[in-house]
């Protein structure tokens, strides 16, 4: 009896034993796998870097909301649209005119229902050129893929002798078909109502950002940013 009973006890606790290392193992591995359950200080740092970054580019994107609303910034303001300065500059002379109700942050969406206002930002645009700059040359148009929230129409002289003018990007964001032409894309939305057709894809909008560095005044083609600015300081030099 005790020897079957300290037979079956031994057998008890040996599998009792080896059940626990059993689980002691599998715990061990678990805990290995599993992220700790505290976040650790660089999580938390990554953390707080993430959201500032977020914040930061909220910031930006808003930043045109902001400034149509400060007087500070505005050239003129009319019942429906507001006239600023960019604030990064990408050519002598460049001002941005926004709707004041058109909830729309991109010109992709536009349809022949926006034609009056469109009209209503050329006629604006030509206004401003004729009273403040009547002998310099300029772009008036929409970029494919704005940076920024808030429809805004860029109203840019075409020296584009600017410090802020810095990369390929800047330069071919102006000087591609990235660059959407306000009489072209009312001829658009005339003839077919909306920009479904016209509007770039995102593919080509990339190819057109990453084209060769051309001058939008000679055939000359630069190899770099630099040397394309310096180009552009001769054709500033030379125009009368
Ligand atoms: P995009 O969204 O690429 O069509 O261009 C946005 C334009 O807004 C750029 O030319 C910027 O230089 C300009 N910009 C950015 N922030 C401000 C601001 N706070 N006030 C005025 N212009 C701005
Ligand atoms: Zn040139």
């Amino acid at each position: 009896m005790s020897c079957g009973f300290q037979f079956v006890n031994r057998t008890f606790v040996s599998t009792m034993s080896n059940a626990f290392q059993q689980l002691m193992k599998s715990s061990r591995k678990t805990a290995e796998k599993s992220p700790p359950s505290k976040r650790t200080k660089v999580d938390v740092a990554k953390e707080v870097s993430s959201n500032k970054s977020t914040s930061r580019k909220h910031f930006w994107k808003s930043g045109l909301t902001h400034a149509m609303n400060d007087s500070e910034n505005i050239v003129e303001s009319t019942d429906s649209l507001v006239i600023i300065k960019d604030k990064y500059p990408k050519a002598n002379f460049h001002y941005l005119i926004m709707p004041k109700a058109v909830q729309l942050n991109s010109p992709q969406k536009l349809t022949n229902l926006n034609l009056h206002l469109l009209k209503d930002m050329q006629q604006k645009a030509q206004m401003l050129i004729n009273d403040l700059h009547p002998k310099a040359k300029f772009k008036i148009g929409f970029h494919a893929k704005p940076s920024i929230d808030h429809l805004h129409l860029h109203v840019i002289s075409t020296d584009f002798v600017s410090t802020c003018m810095k990369t390929k990007k800047h330069w071919n964001s102006f000087n591609t078909e990235h660059f959407l032409n306000l009489s072209d894309l009312i001829t658009e939305l005339e003839e077919k109502g909306n920009l479904d057709d016209y509007y770039p894809n995102d593919k080509d909008i990339e190819l057109y950002l990453k084209k060769p560095l051309r001058c939008n005044q000679c055939p000359f083609e630069a190899k770099t940013m630099p040397s394309l600015k310096t180009h552009l300081d001769t054709h500033a030099n030379s125009s009368p």
